[in-house]
């Protein structure tokens, strides 16, 4: 490999050859280390400091500015995130009402409620006479709960032909 000397380095380093000569010199300066450290070794501190300053002022301010905007695109692909698990939630909070209402049918609390409807209210009074309560709680939860939903649907229908 034939290698520029210091001079040939100083040349290139102000610009002061052929536009093809610089290209050339360039295209070595990347695939040798050797010519680069000559080369690296012409540029001084002062050099340095005038790169520095050529450096845009507000280059960390744009740098930093992608950087939240890249933590916003994050924040709003999380609350992406959170819009689906709230379906999950409301399953939850769906499932929850719904024991509690399971639990006060059992102990009572419709019963005057649904004294309304006697279908329900003999259920109820069938799951009361059981002796072997705990054996037929399973059983007893689905059917009251079924016929206790049926109702609420029933007089939601009767409420809405009126
Ligand atoms: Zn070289």
């Amino acid at each position: 490999m034939k290698h520029y000397d210091y001079v040939e380095w100083l040349l290139y380093k102000n610009k002061a050859l052929s536009v093809d000569k610089l290209e050339e010199m360039e295209n070595h300066l990347y695939n040798c280390d050797i010519c680069m450290e000559i080369f690296l070794s012409l540029i001084d501190k002062e050099e340095i400091e005038v790169a520095d300053v050529a450096i845009p002022e507000d280059f960390t301010n744009k740098v930093m500015n992608k950087i939240s905007e890249i933590k916003v695109a994050n924040i709003q692909a999380k609350n992406i995130q959170k819009k689906k698990s709230n379906f999950g939630f409301q399953f939850g909070t769906y499932v929850a009402v719904a024991s509690v209402t399971i639990i006060l049918s059992l102990s009572g609390f419709f019963t005057n409620f649904v004294d309304a409807v006697p279908r329900i209210t003999s259920s109820i009074q069938v799951v009361e006479k059981r002796p072997n309560f705990i054996a037929n709680v399973s059983n007893s939860i689905v059917n009251s709960t079924s016929s206790f939903l049926y109702s609420i649907e029933n007089n939601q229908r009767i409420k809405e032909e009126r």
